[in-house]
């Protein structure tokens, strides 16, 4: 059987660690484009000038336009060939990271998250827009990042919201590897990159891409709610940093080398309904691990743990909570089909998977999670 894992060549992680990003361009040359939103400079421009003049590197500031699209990307290309630059870098949240990893193209590239919201910094794939914001395509590189670099001191100011949502994100990640697992369906470590036709092909996870997502899981139940509470306190704690280890690279290269299933297929299903535009990815999705638990007959125990987990951080537990009050039965047909049209990850799920029974999943998480809110309000 064919099998694949895939990660980034280096993670760092640590209190201020940005002072140390001119070691990392070091390895690669003297100057690097910086590809960040003007505000998440700023955030950190005193560490930056400070590891530019200890490691006597330059950042060539690229005028990040703020979205991940075609045109961005090759005008960031050319900028990067007429100064020269030897590695990119792609610092803050989700677009200046996906369109760093489209400028670099699988080489030397440093990724420093801002805050801890998704598990894409890892991933070896970033998504392209086009300059409206519309969804264009996928796009896959031969390599994930070089280095991904977390300074946790810059991940505890930012509001706890993004924390709680990289929680969400990660806590499907165990569910959707199990899954994936007992389908033996495949896994993204194993797609090609858009760069070399046919250089890789279908591959399923590995033990070890299985073990990282259980892990994933374990550190969630121990430390979400602590470092939930250090993030609000604005503080570094060891729950704090483990949090962020598991949102960023255990949730991350459990996604990628363990597959995904019902979870994220759902979530990009809600994604029919206006008013979940409002809610980041991780809070969709921590709904959407419910109704795929649902959906596979989980035991009760583990749904009740995982609802009192999402209640105790505040994820989403029921459509209300992602901006979802009322629909018809069509639009919940409508999401439901979205959820399993055939690219969908739900067909990784060990049975087959209808429509109609994805449907029924949804309406059924939501009773079960509004019961469960009812219940505790009143226990309190
Ligand atoms: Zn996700």
């Amino acid at each position: 059987m064919r099998k694949a894992f895939i990660c980034p060549t280096k993670y760092v992680q640590g209190e201020d660690e940005i002072r140390n990003l001119g070691y990392f361009v070091k390895t690669f040359g003297s100057s690097a484009l910086l590809i960040a939103h003007p505000d998440d400079v700023s955030r950190v421009k005193e560490k930056l000038l400070i590891t530019a003049k200890e490691y006597q590197i330059s950042f060539v500031e690229s005028g990040f336009k703020g979205e991940c699209s075609r045109q961005e990307v090759a005008r960031l290309q050319e900028l990067a060939k007429e100064k020269g630059c030897h590695c990119t870098i792609g610092l803050g949240g989700g677009k200046a990271i996906d369109t760093a990893k489209c400028v670099a193209a699988g080489e030397a590239l440093i990724i420093v998250p801002t805050i801890a919201a998704t598990d894409a910094p890892t991933s070896h794939s970033a998504v392209l827009y086009t300059p409206d914001g519309a969804f264009d395509d996928y796009a896959y590189f031969k390599q994930s990042p070089s280095v991904i670099l977390i300074d946790t001191t810059v991940i505890a100011q930012a509001p706890s919201r993004f924390l709680v949502s990289g929680m969400g994100d990660a806590l499907s990640t165990y569910f959707e590897a199990r899954a994936t697992a007992a389908s033996c369906s495949n896994v993204n470590a194993g797609l090609p990159c858009g760069f070399r036709e046919g250089c890789c092909g279908p591959a399923k996870g590995t033990n070890t891409a299985m073990a990282l997502a259980s892990l994933c899981y374990q550190t969630l139940m121990e430390d979400g709610e602590k470092a939930k509470t250090a993030c609000d306190c604005n503080q570094v704690t060891p729950a704090l940093e483990n949090i962020i280890e598991t949102n960023i690279l255990l949730s991350g290269l459990g996604f990628e080398s363990a597959g995904l299933g019902g979870a994220h297929a759902i979530h990009d299903g809600l994604t029919i309904f206006e008013g979940t535009h409002k809610y980041f990815h991780g809070e969709k999705v921590a709904f959407g691990t419910l109704a795929q638990l649902v959906l596979e007959n989980a035991p009760s125990k583990e749904i009740e743990e995982v609802l009192d987990f999402c209640l105790k951080i505040g994820l989403p537990v029921c459509l209300e909570d992602i901006g979802v009050d009322q629909f018809t039965a069509e639009e919940l047909m409508e999401a439901a089909n979205k959820a399993c049209i055939p690219e969908e990850s739900i067909h990784a799920m060990p049975f087959p998977v209808t429509p109609q029974s994805v449907a029924a999943a949804i309406i059924t998480a939501d009773r079960i999670g509004k019961n469960f809110k009812e219940k505790s309000r009143c226990g309190k």
